[in-house]
């Protein structure tokens, strides 16, 4: 009862049988008035024609017609009398079929001018009687009455077929709900089948659109966006996993092949002190893939929300090339500031956004050979500010460009470099949540330019 075919087909079959009852209904009413005014209309022009006889022929002419026409339309279904102004019958036809008119008909009607009709129900005529008074000559009245059995029986049959078309209606209006409602919610039974089969089985399904309407449509393409959101969320659980899995076996391999290395051979101060270097450095990068992996994911979901401050990236850009600079002096490289040294400010959480200079600056380091250059710049374009960090260094092939921020990710050709593949994520993960981009442009051998794009903490006007 609670199904959506059944209500539509209640809905249906009630919303028919109102508009016909309605459409019935004025129909009836209108035949009953039309049959009324029909009958009066008859009495009326029988009225005018014997008073025209009775004026010009005189009583004995009006009482012979009286008989002859009763007898003619039937004793029982009219009645004519002629009353003089005292309600004395003066004329009549044959009234044995009329015991109670005397006591039921108003015997005179006084004062009328002109002619008028009542309905009375005098015994034996239980569907009425419908009478004409007209005023004749003297203060004379002429009454003649007929019987509404016709158009009682005439009415009675028109309800009855009602009452059947009614019934008739009522059915095809519940078999067309039932139709129409099993047609409407097809599409979604296929949904639901799909949801099913999807459960059960495959999630690269996807319910096929065009088959059942606009709205059905729109929620088979709401439900596949939201299959299409599912299943990446778990692929990219799966790549973390397989990420976070593959990159604590080697360090955790390492620690055990040292471990096993040291217990066959013979004890030794120095090498339990190297054993214990070499587990404190992999224990660091284990913590270090735990924790960066677990920085994405909480800053990607807004579980760690940012704190939202006006935070001055040229400064923070300062000191990351003060503390980068060592690195870079010990590889030979040149660390150079361009742009002239004014605040540049974001709304933002200060710790992340030094975090994600800090591994773009890395990188740019890490991965320019020997004698190159790294150039850093911070200026302000409209209502972002933008930080370019420009690299003389090994460079990105076109196709590894958009790969690179992935998690995990790291090029064949920046293997022997030490890195997790995580730094990238990380920084366009926090970058995203500012509201920010980063972007990469690179040539092979040339090197690379890295942006980060951040909306300003007050828009200039330029
Ligand atoms: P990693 O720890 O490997 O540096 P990142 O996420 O920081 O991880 O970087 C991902 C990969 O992008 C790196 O392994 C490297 O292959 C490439 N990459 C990043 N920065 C540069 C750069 N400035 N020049 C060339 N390649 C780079």
């Amino acid at each position: 009862m609670r199904s959506l075919s059944f209500q539509a087909t209640l809905w249906y079959a009630g919303l028919f049988a109102l508009l016909s009852c309605t459409m019935f209904a004025s129909i009836y009413v209108s035949l009953v008035a039309g049959l009324r005014h029909r009958t009066d209309e008859q009495l009326a022009v029988s009225a005018k024609e014997f008073d025209t006889l009775y004026r010009v022929h005189g009583l004995g002419a009006l009482h012979d017609e009286f008989r002859r026409e009763a007898h003619s339309r039937g004793v029982r279904q009219v009645f004519f009398r002629l009353l003089s102004a005292q309600g004395e019958i003066l004329a009549a036809s044959d009234l044995r079929d009329w015991p109670s008119l005397e006591t039921q008909l108003p015997v005179v009607k006084t004062a009328i001018h002109d002619q008028s009709f009542e309905t009375v129900y005098p015994l034996g005529h239980r569907d009425g009687v419908r009478v004409i008074f007209l005023p004749t000559t003297g203060g004379k009245i002429l009454q003649l009455g007929t019987s509404l059995f016709g158009n009682a029986r005439l009415e009675e049959r028109y309800r009855e077929i009602f009452g059947r078309a009614l019934a008739g209606v009522l059915l095809c209006g519940a078999i067309l709900g039932w139709v129409v409602s099993r047609r409407a919610l097809s599409g979604v039974e296929r949904l639901r089948q799909t949801a099913i089969r999807i459960g059960n089985e495959d999630l690269d399904l996807r319910v096929p659109l065009g088959q059942g309407g606009q709205e059905i449509d729109d929620l088979s393409m709401a439900f596949n966006q939201m299959l299409d959101r599912i299943q990446k969320l778990i692929q990219e659980l799966q790549d973390v996993t397989n990420g976070v899995a593959h990159d604590l076996r080697s360090p955790l391999t390492r620690i055990r092949g040292k471990a096993e290395a040291l217990l066959i051979s013979p004890v030794e101060l120095d090498a339990f002190r190297e054993m214990a270097g070499l587990v404190i450095e992999e224990c660091d990068r284990v913590v270090s893939i735990l924790d960066t992996t677990l920085e994405i994911a909480q800053t990607e979901t807004g579980l760690a929300p940012l704190a939202r401050q006006p935070v001055d990236l040229s400064h923070i850009l300062d000191q990351a090339v003060e503390l980068f600079l060592p690195m870079a002096e010990n590889k030979s490289l040149s660390l150079e500031v361009l742009g002239s040294p004014i605040a540049l400010e974001v709304m933002g959480d200060k710790g992340r956004l030094q975090r994600v200079v800090a591994n773009v600056l890395d990188n740019a380091i890490k991965y320019t050979p020997e004698g190159g250059t790294v150039q850093v710049e911070a200026a302000k374009k409209a209502s972002q500010v933008i930080l370019i960090f420009r690299d003389t260094g090994i460079g990105i092939r076109p196709e590894e460009l958009d790969r690179i921020f992935e998690r995990f990710y790291r090029t064949d050709r920046s293997r022997s470099a030490p890195g997790n593949g995580l730094g990238l994520a990380l920084a366009r993960t926090i970058v995203e949540a500012h509201g920010g981009k980063i972007s990469v442009s690179s040539k092979i051998g040339l090197g690379s330019t890295f942006m980060i794009r951040l909306p300003a903490a007050t828009p200039s006007r330029v």
